[in-house]
């Protein structure tokens, strides 16, 4: 392949909750959770399926590449089955395309199976389609203990501090190491965050992160009344980037109630604290780019 390799990371919905689309969100977007990976080769993944994954799915030419020849791989990784990560997946057009062949993974449960649980919102009368009726080829998976490699990543998933089941997405790439924590509260119990690394949560998915996209849902002020709702002020992710060594922080799962001046303002308050970290607020369709040999990770525009 000519040009330039490397990995594009591209944000299609940045808020936690709820989604909050209108003129106070215009720069930085109110679809919820979802980010697109996509290796210059045509390894693609999903991290989550919240509103955004409505454009994704209409921006896809393809999904990875496969043995066959054929590029209709597509492979979605869930953090967690709360409704800001699966809300948009009955409007992700692979799924009616019969050409299609699209996995699904999802943190184990011990109440149901990750079918059971996803039935629950995809099935009459919340959505007028069964999973089972979608006409692609549709597979569901626990996340596995061990890596899973798809197309040029190796993906590692580890349960995370947050209520009910849910996993952070470590994603080893030829081009770097990108760390998705959309939903994450590592503070929660500790009396002296950042502690010991080892007992930290999430650590182990973030260590050494060139691209670490993490929840940043409050300011210190706002997160003081919600202990133990399962989300990080900014502060706590400019800590928690520290402790894990990772070289760019992106402020991710905004709150619905901020709007794009008030994300600016979180993120003014961060200057100076750590000199050596790089942050930058997640935008709808605004790119981050990986680079083979410079590693460069920079916000890039998305190509027209
Ligand atoms: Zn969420
Ligand atoms: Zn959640």
């Amino acid at each position: 392949m000519g040009g330039q390799i490397g990995v594009t990371v591209t944000p299609w919905g940045t808020r936690g909750s709820l989604p909050a689309p209108g003129p106070e969100s215009r720069r930085y977007g109110g679809n919820t959770s979802c980010v697109e990976v996509l290796c210059d080769t045509g390894t693609l993944l999903v991290l989550d399926a919240g509103t955004g994954i409505r454009r994704l799915g209409a921006s896809l030419k393809g999904g990875t590449p496969c043995e066959d020849g054929s590029s209709n791989r597509i492979d979605i990784l869930l953090t967690h089955l709360h409704m800001d990560h699966i809300q948009g997946l009955g409007f992700f057009n692979p799924l009616y395309n019969p050409e299609m062949e699209i996995h699904i993974w999802g943190p184990a449960s011990t109440a149901r199976p990750l079918r059971g649980r996803l039935s629950r919102y995809l099935s009459p009368p919340l959505f007028p389609v069964h999973l089972r009726s979608l006409p692609c080829k549709l597979f569901l998976h626990d996340v596995p203990n061990e890596d899973l490699v798809v197309g040029d990543f190796r993906v590692t998933a580890g349960f995370v501090c947050h209520p009910g089941p849910t996993v952070g997405y470590r994603i080893e790439t030829p081009h770097g190491v990108i760390a998705y924590l959309p939903d994450h509260e590592p503070a929660l119990g500790t009396q002296d965050f950042p502690g010991d690394p080892e007992w930290t949560s999430g650590y182990a998915i973030a260590r050494e992160a060139d691209l670490l996209i993490h929840d940043a849902q409050y300011t210190d002020a706002e997160y003081r009344t919600h202990v133990g709702w399962g989300h990080s002020s900014v502060s706590q992710v400019v800590a928690f980037a520290g402790l894990a060594g990772a070289k760019h922080a992106v402020l991710f799962h905004h709150d619905p109630v901020h709007d794009d001046e008030a994300l600016e303002a979180m993120l003014a308050g961060t200057e100076g604290v750590n000199s050596g970290l790089e942050i930058s607020i997640a935008a709808e369709e605004t790119a981050y780019r990986l680079e083979r040999g410079k590693l460069k990770v920079a916000p890039v525009a998305t190509p027209a």
